[in-house]
């Protein structure tokens, strides 16, 4: 039995994967940390009633008394950076799902990974449907090189752009190389009506509103046509079973990876 600590745990996300590992045959939830709701049991966070694992606030000690083999994250941007390294300096793999670090930071957890010798995850998207997503529009912009991004999130998302729009600008901008879109005159009478700049004019447009889970549109232009790949996550369910393959995955890796894609494709 693989031993999980699932860190954010009376969040949305955290409550979901506790429910998975909960249902799962080859885990076992040994911890649960949260900075809210300490002292309750995880249990009745879904459904499941009291199993005897209390929610608790500090994740160093929570690592040390229960020795899990993986740390699952899905917190909040302020508090990601921290808890994966701290997962590390305790010798604990992290798979990592809170979106919000920027490339320093997650080339600086790989490397401490390296060092260490432990596997790990860092995926802006569990849903396999998105990186399928992904993987699409960047063969799509090898011959439909003008492209802008539609992500919409319910509103409650503290960080704009999501973590998987720029994962995705990232594969269309390693195809397109250096091509530029867009004019360069170009006057916005609101700041900000054209959507933020990821580079190369790609343009990233955030929808946040109640009613919403998780989707994006990714939209290429050519002459006399368009091109629209559209993903939906419309529980937070859809995340699960890519979680899970990371938890699985990250047992056989050697350092931390970014992205789901490596795993299910490389
Ligand atoms: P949420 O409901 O706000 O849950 C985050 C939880 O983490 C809250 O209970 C928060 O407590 C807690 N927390 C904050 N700092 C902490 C710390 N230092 N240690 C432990 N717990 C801490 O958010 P959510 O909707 O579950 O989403 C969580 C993250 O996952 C977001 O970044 C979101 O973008 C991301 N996400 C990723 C995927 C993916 O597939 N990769 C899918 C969905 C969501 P307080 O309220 O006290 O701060």
């Amino acid at each position: 039995m693989l031993r999980i600590v699932v860190s954010g745990a009376y969040g949305r996300m955290g409550r979901e994967v506790m429910k998975a590992v909960w249902k799962s045959e080859d885990m076992e939830l040994v911890g649960a940390v949260d900075s809210a709701g300490a002292g309750i049991d995880a249990g009745t966070l879904f459904e499941a009633g009291e199993i005897g694992v209390l929610l608790e606030n500090n994740l160093a000690e929570a690592l040390q008394r229960w020795r899990p083999d993986v740390a699952v994250d899905f917190t909040t941007p302020h508090a990601v950076y921290q808890n994966t390294i701290t997962c590390l300096k305790c010798g604990v793999r992290p798979v990592v799902g809170t979106t919000g670090m920027d490339a320093g930071q997650i080339q600086e957890i790989i490397d401490l990974s390296e060092k260490a010798g432990l596997g790990g995850l860092i995926a802006p998207n569990f849903a396999i449907g998105a990186v399928l997503m992904i993987k699409f529009a960047a063969e799509a912009a090898r011959h439909m090189p003008h492209v802008e991004i539609i992500e919409l999130h319910h509103d409650q998302k503290i960080d704009a752009p999501s973590g998987t729009s720029i994962k995705t600008a990232e594969a269309i901008s390693e195809q397109r190389g250096d091509f530029q879109q867009g004019l360069a005159n170009e006057v916005e009478k609101i700041t900000g009506a054209r959507g933020g700049e990821f580079g190369g004019g790609i343009r990233i447009h955030s929808v946040r509103l109640p009613g919403l889970v998780a989707h994006q549109e990714v939209i290429f232009g050519g002459l006399g046509q368009t091109l629209t790949i559209r993903h939906d996550s419309f529980n937070r369910e859809s995340f699960m079973p890519g979680v899970l393959v990371g938890v699985r995955k990250a047992m056989h890796l050697e350092r931390v990876v970014y992205g789901l894609e490596k795993l299910l494709f490389d």
